[in-house]
């Protein structure tokens, strides 16, 4: 079933939205067409590309009510050439299917998933949006469909490729609450899949870290919460020392994000000495009493790097001049311009459209 193209529904030419460049927001505003393909009978099937349209999905459908749902997110650039090329989707594509297994979910084949997205983006080529931060985000995902209330594996799937125009993410730098209370993801839980109930769980505790000014938390271990793990939907980076520090996906709460990844390949090759290990509270505080705490920043595809100004522990505060980043910047460069076509891919992490 290699290389096998998905059949595409026309839509009427008076049906077509044009993209407007001067008026979407990420999350909002989506393409003309979508792909769809259904799990029945142990395989996947009537796989279509075809309007973006609503679902109509019995009440009683299993996704509504037991969280048998994930999803991925990816993105794709267009260069000053005019050239369109998605970053590492391999990368997504296994995580999906491993995300897919920890659910109790059918894997998806590359022709669905790889070769579907590749249709779509060609397709719709027209909504990538231009310029360094902008691109088109990719949003794959997986429902549960059975309609049916009991709790058990669904028989049936379905599987969806949505695309929409993507501008910054995060503008302004943010201000973060490290948690002391509530938890992400614990060993032998679902921290490393990217399942819907993970991010439905992380809105009571960020709202509450908003009621007290801060926009996000550093999620810390669910045993003593002395162990830094992710920044909001983001992995962590931390500068101590000239040293680049980022928590150990080893634990199983920590995804293992594509950016991070890349991340600690590009700053390595940049010659910056870069450890994924556990990484303690104290430790933090202790280097920012010392004075040896540089930088803290998150990594993710939504937002490539985020910078962070305001780093609080309780009473305790850190505060870091944005315009004094090295490392942060840095990164941001070379990822936004090796996306971009700018530099060599020498790691072959463009697929081109
Ligand atoms: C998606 C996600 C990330 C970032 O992963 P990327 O592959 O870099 O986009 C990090 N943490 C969480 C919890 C996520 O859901």
């Amino acid at each position: 079933m290699s290389a096998q193209k998905i059949p595409v529904i026309e839509i009427p030419k008076g049906e077509l939205k044009k993209f407007d460049p001067d008026n979407f927001s990420f999350g909002k505003n989506f393409t003309n067409y979508m792909l769809e393909a259904d799990y029945i009978n142990g395989e996947w099937t009537k796989a279509v590309i075809k309007k973006y349209e609503p679902l109509s999905l019995d009440p009683s459908t299993a996704a509504l009510h037991y969280g048998q749902t994930i999803f991925e997110g990816i993105k794709a650039f267009k260069n000053e050439k005019g050239d369109v090329a998605i970053f590492r989707p391999d990368q997504n594509f296994i995580r999906f299917n491993i995300s897919a297994e920890r659910m109790q979910m059918p894997t998806v084949p590359s022709w669905l998933f790889m070769e579907g997205m590749n249709q779509l983006v060609a397709l719709e080529k027209e909504w990538i949006p231009n310029g360094t931060d902008a691109s088109l985000y990719i949003r794959p995902f997986m429902i549960a469909t059975d309609p049916f209330l009991g709790v058990r594996p669904s028989q049936t799937y379905k599987f969806m490729i949505i695309l929409g125009p993507s501008g910054t993410y995060y503008s302004t730098p943010m201000k973060i609450l490290i948690e002391q209370k509530y938890t992400r993801a614990t060993p032998g839980g679902v921290g490393f899949a990217k399942n819907g109930g993970n991010y439905g769980a992380s809105l009571y505790p960020v709202s509450l870290a908003q009621q007290k000014g801060y926009d996000q938390v550093l999620w810390t271990d669910a045993i003593e919460h002395k162990f830094v793990e992710e920044v909001g939907m983001m992995n962590v980076m931390f500068v101590m020392d000239g040293k680049v520090i980022t928590p150990s996906i080893d634990r199983g709460t920590v995804l293992k994000g594509v950016t991070r990844n890349s991340a600690i390949i590009l700053l390595r090759e940049m010659g910056y000495e870069v450890e994924e290990r556990d990484l303690g509270v104290s430790e933090i505080v202790e280097a920012h009493k010392k004075g040896l705490f540089q930088e803290v920043f998150g990594v993710g595809t939504a937002a490539v790097v985020s910078y962070i100004s305001k780093l609080a522990h309780g009473d305790y505060i850190m505060d870091f001049d944005v315009d004094a980043l090295k490392v942060a910047p840095a990164l941001k460069k070379e990822l936004n311009d090796l996306r971009m076509g700018n530099i060599v891919d020498k790691h072959n992490w463009l697929v081109h459209i």
